[in-house]
């Protein structure tokens, strides 16, 4: 099915409304209406088919968050061509590898990110942001440069309609069990994914969703999507820092935030956190938010709204309200409008489990892939469900409580045990400042619970074994030995790289496991 290019036809439908706040160094804040955008962005198209981008051509993006980040983003769209969406956090390996995996054919860096791009040194042309004629530079006025060229304000693809079923981009998933995958969107991945958001949220005219994740993740993509669709104001930090998000929730006016739980914790230190209380929703998702946090957003008022997704379903599938958050503490809540979910039997999927019982969880909706890049014979989607990999559970009124990734699991002598949950007690302990609990192999038992974790003082593992035994965790779940570390690995987007872990315990015969 085809449609009017999105940004044109808010551009005139909404011409005069908000479309992208930022801030450029040494310059004021700029408010960039739907028309200056659009302006802008039709500047960059005629700049990147000049370079000779065509229709089908995939371009990866390497670039911090920026207006031109989404603007390149929109100028692909009008090009027909594949935004490749790349971590600016990966090694130069890591993304040659990316890039030969998507076939990109252009790569667009910026001026942080055109060392690497140089380091790459492919056979990939490579286009530098700063190098298109008209550099982006908000006037005195804070209004942003685009009216300024009006003489480029060709209706240059404003006619121009985008096909729901082409691919808009490859996204790569976090990596945080091994080599990420490649999964491509099509414009209706995106496009229901925006719509089931906003008939969860509902829509005001005032809008202006925080955008301070990075945009190479669909979930910060996914909120300059909704934004357009709903023809709302999206605001753009180059990257999370809690001054910087706490100011902008008070001078523009934020109604919805998007973070990852790490992130929330590090908010409610700073000593303006009140401000968090402006938003009328903060999302919350990527990972699991601990008890801890949900209680203190509990008491705190905060309206929180934890959901669940991943790359493949572009971005979030179910998601809690806020005022259901403390009769459901720990779900991630119900399947958004269109989308469903199945928990299945971890050794036979065509079975189903009873209500409360563990297993698989599998995803169906419009917001779903097809199927990741060139492992079309071994995908996760069979029959138009995604194997998500996940854990979790349904209770009684449909909602999802997800409990672990299955390659996080557990076998200890024949029984489940669940990492999160053995996690949550300990991040109870005052001396605890992180933790990832693994298993790792013992003859006797096949695996054992090992606790990895950085610390304020030392601690025995007698300590910790009496401390989750006061919390009456079954004796089978207690930690057989602690590793104290000064950091815990992790991706790009925080996400505890648990797999090296355990590969670094497994294989270590002299890591110190103090006090076992
Ligand atoms: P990779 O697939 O490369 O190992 P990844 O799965 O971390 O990396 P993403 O697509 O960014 O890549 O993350 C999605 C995953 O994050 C989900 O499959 C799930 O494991 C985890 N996740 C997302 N939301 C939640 C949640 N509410 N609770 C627990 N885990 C979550
Ligand atoms: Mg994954």
């Amino acid at each position: 099915m085809q449609f009017p290019n999105w940004l044109s036809q808010r551009a005139i439908q909404k011409k005069e409304a908000i479309a992208l706040i930022f801030k450029s160094p040494n310059h004021p804040i700029a408010h960039w209406t739907y028309a200056q955008l659009e302006t802008e962005v039709n500047r960059w198209v005629e700049h990147l088919q000049c370079l000779g981008i065509k229709s089908g051509d995939r371009v990866g993006l390497l670039l911090t968050n920026q207006p031109q980040y989404i603007i390149l983003v929109h100028g692909l769209v009008k090009c027909e061509a594949v935004a490749v969406f790349l971590n600016i956090r990966l090694t130069v390996d890591e993304l040659r590898w990316q890039l030969e995996d998507s076939q990109t054919k252009y790569l667009i860096c910026d001026e942080f990110t055109q060392l690497i791009a140089h380091d790459l040194g492919s056979n990939i042309e490579n286009l530098i942001v700063e190098n298109c004629p008209h550099p982006l530079a908000p006037s005195p006025d804070g209004r942003g440069g685009a009216g300024r060229f009006s003489r480029s304000e060709r209706r240059l693809g404003v006619d121009g309609l985008l096909n729901l079923e082409d691919i808009q981009g490859i996204f790569y998933t976090s990596g945080t069990t091994g080599k990420p995958k490649a999964v491509p969107l099509t414009y209706s991945n995106h496009f229901y994914s925006a719509i089931a958001s906003t008939l969860n949220l509902g829509t005001y005219e005032d809008d202006n969703w925080l955008l301070c994740m990075p945009l190479f993740h669909v979930g910060g993509l996914a909120i300059a999507w909704r934004s357009v669709i709903n023809g709302t104001a999206i605001t753009l930090l180059p990257k999370f820092e809690e001054q910087e998000v706490l100011e902008a929730i008070a001078n523009e006016k934020v109604t919805i935030i998007s973070l990852v739980p790490t992130m929330l914790t590090r908010l409610l230190k700073h000593p303006h956190w009140q401000n968090l209380q402006n938003p009328r929703a903060i999302l919350l998702g990527g990972a699991p938010a601990s008890k801890e946090l949900i209680e203190q957003c509990l008491q705190l008022n905060l309206p929180i709204m934890p959901t669940y997704g991943m790359t493949e379903t572009a971005s979030q599938v179910t998601t809690l309200l806020p005022h259901e958050v403390a009769l459901k503490q720990g779900s991630s809540g119900l399947p958004l409008f269109g989308n469903r979910f199945r928990i299945v039997n971890l050794d036979d999927p065509q079975q189903e489990v009873p209500i409360g019982e563990v297993g698989q969880i599998l995803v169906q909706g419009a917001s779903v892939m097809n199927g990741y890049l060139h492992q079309l014979e071994n995908n996760a989607v069979k029959n138009g469900w995604l194997y998500t990999g996940d854990l979790g559970y349904c209770d009684r009124d449909g909602y999802l409580y997800v409990v672990s990734r299955r390659s996080d699991l557990i076998i200890s002598g024949g029984e489940n045990i669940y990492p999160t949950e053995i996690e949550s007690i300990l991040l109870e302990h005052p001396a605890i400042l992180e933790v990832c609990v693994v298993g790792i192999s013992d003859r006797e038992w096949g695996e054992v619970v090992a606790a990895v974790m950085v610390t304020r003082e030392e601690l025995s593992l007698d300590d910790v074994r009496s401390f989750c035994e006061q919390r009456s965790l079954a004796r089978y779940k207690l930690p057989k030995s602690i590793h104290i570390w000064e950091s815990l690995p992790k991706t790009a987007s925080g996400k505890l790289l648990r797999q090296k872990i355990r590969e670094h315990l497994d294989c270590s015969v002299d890591i110190p496991a103090e006090g076992g």
